[in-house]
């Protein structure tokens, strides 16, 4: 059951964070500022009683497609990558505790003296005990990004809307910083993103979110204030449905 109150168009929201977000200006891992601005964020919009989980990725540490200049194979890189998703995971976590949010981290990889094992009637438990959920690992399995494990994690506890947190503030006709010309959407439907070939999430993630009806809303998480926004039903960013 999710929470009932009628206050906010969305009442249990999925917020994907890349881990190329948590970077902020460095060129590398974490920047402790830019932390506890997006652990703000999410603390304020828990505080006012909506449902949020976190789906982070883990980019700022690792990805797979990196592993052969490791000289270690792509499936060996795709779990290091997962695994740097579970840093990620509890550098949020400690900063959203930080402020008073109760938070439970929950992996897709066991890992069990650092984080919950990922099981969905559990996850959907702390979401209406009111606690922020912070799913890491992606889907544990590789050859899958964390966009896909915030789109399918999303449909599993019957989120209302995925939020994809970026640095841009919605989705573009062209590259804005490229084409002076390009223009932002405000809505735009599944079919129209598909057809015009534009960049939102990778293929496997958008089509899940199609296929299953769940709307999408690219936002710029770096604007304070911009996630309550997006949840009190504001025009920021870009929605996209149906
Ligand atoms: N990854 C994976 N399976 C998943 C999720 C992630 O193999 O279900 C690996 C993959 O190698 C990916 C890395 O983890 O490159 C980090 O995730 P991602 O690139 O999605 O992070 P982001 O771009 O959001 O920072």
């Amino acid at each position: 059951m999710k929470n009932n109150s009628d206050k906010y168009p969305y009442k249990r929201v999925l917020l994907k964070l890349s881990g190329e977000a948590l970077m902020g200006s460095q060129e590398f891992g974490i920047d402790a500022t830019q932390l506890e601005c997006y652990a703000e964020e999410i603390h304020r919009v828990a505080e006012a009683g909506i449902e949020v989980a976190v789906v982070v990725g883990g980019g700022n540490i690792f990805r797979g497609v990196q592993a052969a200049t490791f000289g270690v194979d792509r499936v060996q890189g795709d779990y290091m990558g997962m695994l740097a998703t579970v840093i990620n995971g509890m550098a949020l976590q400690s900063a959203l505790e930080k402020m008073g949010s109760y938070t439970r981290l929950l992996s897709g990889i066991q890992m069990e003296q650092v984080c919950e094992p990922y099981i969905r009637r559990r996850a959907v438990r702390h979401l209406e005990k009111g606690r922020v959920v912070i799913f890491a690992a992606g889907l544990g399995s590789p050859y899958f990004t964390t966009d896909s494990a915030a789109s399918l994690r999303a449909i599993e506890i019957d989120a209302d809307v995925v939020l994809k947190g970026t640095r841009v503030d919605g989705v573009y006709s062209a590259d804005p910083e490229k084409d002076p010309n390009a223009v932002r959407y405000s809505n735009i439907s599944f079919h129209e993103v598909y057809q015009q070939n534009l960049n939102v999430m990778d293929m496997t993630a958008f089509t899940l979110c199609r296929e299953n009806g769940l709307p999408i809303i690219v936002f710029d998480m770096n604007k304070p204030g911009n996630l309550m926004k997006v949840l009190c039903g504001e025009e920021v960013g870009t929605l996209i449905q149906e």
